[in-house]
């Protein structure tokens, strides 16, 4: 273990202040994620900052203006709320398949977003990982990469990216709402986070010292026509092999409108806009959700051990549109 400093912001100015003064510092909200980097000697700031006590930063709002998660609302409390099942099920869902009820009850919406990817290599200190330690070299290219991603590499990452509530997030056009030092920004989920490229370590558009205080759903009357649908290795406590986040406007057996995202597959939530496209006018039938199935994984280079991802992510697809059409 190494030293570092531990401290409790009063508010969110306080705590924003107090990490632009220290590059070094880093936040902690549920700690379900940080305090296992810490163990595993993968992160070491040397200053901590506790925001879970910070105020008004746990309230779930529903209206006009759609759903706002305060980012220390807990995943348990969000995948519970009576507006978010009702209207938004694929939120509820991909929150419900996540981790652990143990977990759920700790860990909050904004550190989910910002959790690490669950490569081997990236956790184990005695490997190569660019995201852990640029230029160091990607063990998974040639090494353990079933898990793998398939969609969004590079000749220097293919981690894939772990949350399943950001893909749910990402198909209903979430927007992550910031505080920082010189002002807060609005940053459209879709474009948080950063396909690794050649800097693998940079994850998301997040600055040093910049805060998530929410994060927004807008209204979207056919998101209560949603689904989330999730394969892993086993039924509970365990990370997505493939999924998908679906919601469809269906009138009269055709798709007026369609969200479709992936998780398990991208080295980042994974927005499918050419297979929404390919489904948007169509009947909605087998037919036309096998052909944007194929559209969604149209890119992916799979690497030796992870290539059963791209059928299996397309049958999945296909079995969640067909669950809103029922
Ligand atoms: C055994 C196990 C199984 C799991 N299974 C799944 C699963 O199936 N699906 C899934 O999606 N997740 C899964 N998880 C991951 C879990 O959901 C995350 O660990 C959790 O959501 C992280 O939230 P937290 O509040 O505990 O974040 P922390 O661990 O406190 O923080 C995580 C990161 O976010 C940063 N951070 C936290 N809050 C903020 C904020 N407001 N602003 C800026 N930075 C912030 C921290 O600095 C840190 O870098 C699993 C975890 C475990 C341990």
């Amino acid at each position: 273990m190494f030293p570092f400093r531990y401290e409790r912001g009063r508010d969110v100015a306080d705590v924003v202040a107090a990490a632009a003064r220290d590059r070094s510092a880093e936040f902690l909200a549920g700690g379900t994620d940080m305090l296992q980097l810490l163990k595993d000697d993968v992160c070491r700031p040397g200053r901590i900052i506790d925001v879970t006590r910070l105020p008004d930063l746990d309230r779930i709002e529903y209206g006009g203006q759609g759903l706002r998660f305060g980012a220390l609302v807990k995943m348990s409390d969000a995948a519970d709320h009576p507006e978010v099942r009702l209207n938004y099920p694929v939120i509820a869902e991909a929150l419900l398949a996540s981790a652990s009820p143990q977990i759920r009850n700790m860990a909050t919406i904004g550190g989910n977003l910002l959790q690490r990817t669950r490569c081997v290599y990236f956790r184990d200190h005695g490997t190569a990982c660019n995201k852990r330690e640029p230029g160091s070299g990607c063990a998974a290219l040639h090494g353990e990469n079933r898990l793998h991603a398939v969609l969004g590499g590079s000749d220097h990452c293919i981690a894939t990216h772990a949350s399943d509530l950001a893909v749910a997030l990402v198909a209903l056009d979430a927007v992550v709402v910031t505080a920082r030092a010189g002002g807060g920004r609005r940053i459209p989920l879709e474009e948080f986070h950063l396909l690794p490229g050649d800097t693998p370590e940079r994850e998301t558009v997040l600055e040093p010292a910049e805060l998530i205080v929410a994060v927004e759903v807008p209204p979207l009357a056919f998101a209560s026509r949603s689904h989330y649908l999730k394969v892993r290795d086993r039924a509970s406590f365990e990370f997505a092999l493939v999924s998908a986040a679906v919601a469809a406007d269906i009138e009269d057996g055709v798709i007026r409108a369609v969200r479709i995202a992936l998780g398990g597959v991208g080295t980042k939530p994974w927005r499918a806009r050419e297979a929404e496209r390919v489904l948007t006018g169509q009947p909605a039938n087998p037919a036309s959700f096998e052909r944007a199935a194929a559209q969604a994984l149209a890119g992916a280079r799979p690497a030796e051990r992870n290539g059963f991802k791209i059928p299996l992510a397309q049958r999945i697809l296909v079995r969640a549109l067909s669950h809103l059409k029922a």
